[in-house]
Order: structure tokens, then sequence, then C-alpha cells
């Protein structure tokens, strides 16, 4: 019997990274619910992960695709303040929206909401974001809980949702006026 995509979802991590090579970790799950996708892509869950799934899916066990990444501890995202511009140039692309700040402004990661998917580093134009041990920061060395990260990415997608559907308002409203100025 083939699982439902949310039950192999419930499994998954909720780091959001994308290493498995799908968008987030609902694609993924609905990849591996269809049969198109292996089970061994996530390096946050692991050869544990490759477990559960074998089980769930009753297929064979792997170990996990080096193409992915490596199992490794969790770490989580910190803003050297010294250096940061305020550009918020890392705030769309953190998944989980663990980061806060505003244009112009120092900007902050939530320690206890970071799920380590170190998306936000290649947007940073000065580099002053670093992946730290969660430890380090006062977290235990676990990952946030997957349904709490699962609920604030369904939160972000919807925000994004939003404002598109917003802009693409404005960018009607305007044409019509330039359309209206045109024609008087
Ligand atoms: S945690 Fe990352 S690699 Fe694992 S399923 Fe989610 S997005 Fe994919
Ligand atoms: S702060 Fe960075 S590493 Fe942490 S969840 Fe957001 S994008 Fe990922
Ligand atoms: S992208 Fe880097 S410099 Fe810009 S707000 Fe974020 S941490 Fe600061």
């Amino acid at each position: 019997m083939s699982a439902g995509a949310a039950a192999i979802d419930a499994l998954l991590p909720q780091t959001q990274c994308t290493r498995c090579g799908y968008p987030d970790c609902r694609a993924y799950a609905e990849a591996m619910a269809s049969g198109g996708a292996q089970i061994n892509r996530c390096p946050p869950g692991g050869a544990d992960l490759i477990g559960r799934l074998a089980r769930l899916l009753g297929r064979e066990g792997l170990p996990l695709d080096p193409a992915c990444g490596t199992e490794a501890p969790p770490r989580i995202a910190q803003i050297d303040e010294s250096r940061c511009i305020g550009c918020a140039k890392c705030l769309a692309p953190c998944p989980v929206d663990a980061i806060v700040g505003a244009p112009r402004r120092l900007h902050v990661v939530i320690t206890g909401e970071c799920t380590g998917c170190e998306l936000c580093l290649p947007p940073c134009p000065v580099d002053c974001i670093e992946m730290v041990p969660s430890e380090t920061l006062g977290r235990e060395p676990l990952l946030p809980p997957p349904d709490a990260s699962r609920q604030r990415h369904r939160a972000h997608l919807q925000r994004l949702a939003r404002r598109e559907r917003e802009r693409a308002g404005l960018l009607a409203t305007r044409k019509r006026a330039a359309g209206t100025a045109a024609t008087s």
C-alpha cells in the first residue's frame, strides 16, 4: 500500500532547505508519494529518516544520496550585528520567517525558529550571516519542532502569495489609470 503525501510529509524534518532538490518538504513528500523520488534525498533527516520512510513506503533502505549533501548536527544562522547593513535581502528567502528587521535597520535571527536551512546566506551582500552550532546560541542541538516549522512555512507561502496579489492589483490599477489618462 502506498502512503499519501501527508503521511510522508509528517516524517520530514521541515527545515525547508531544498537540499532534496525540491522547493520544500511538502513537494519532496508528494514526489515520493507518486513514486517519482527516492527516499534518500534529505540530509537533515539522515539515516534515521531513510529508515522510517523505507518502513512507511515498503521500500529498500538506501544510503543518503551524497549529491544532496551530508548528515550533520543542526546549525543555526547568526547575523554579525557590526556588519549588517540592513538591506533586508535575507528576509524573503527565509522559508520560516525567522529573520526580523526593517529596511536600513539591523536584522536578527529568532534562534528558536531557525531551521538551519542556509537559504539566507547567498543573498547577503556583505556575508555577515554565519552558521553556528545551535547550542552555542543557547538552543538544544535539535531542529525546531517540525509541526511548528511546517506552520511557519505555510504562513510564509501565504504571505508571499498575498504580496504577489497586491503587487499585481497595484500594477493593474496603474495600467488602467495610464490608459484613462491617455484617452482623456
Ligand atoms: S528538510 Fe530539506 S532536504 Fe529534507 S525534505 Fe525538507 S526541504 Fe528536502
Ligand atoms: S534564518 Fe537563515 S538559516 Fe535560519 S531558517 Fe531562516 S533562512 Fe534558514
Ligand atoms: S542580507 Fe545581510 S546585510 Fe542584508 S539585512 Fe540581511 S544580514 Fe543584514
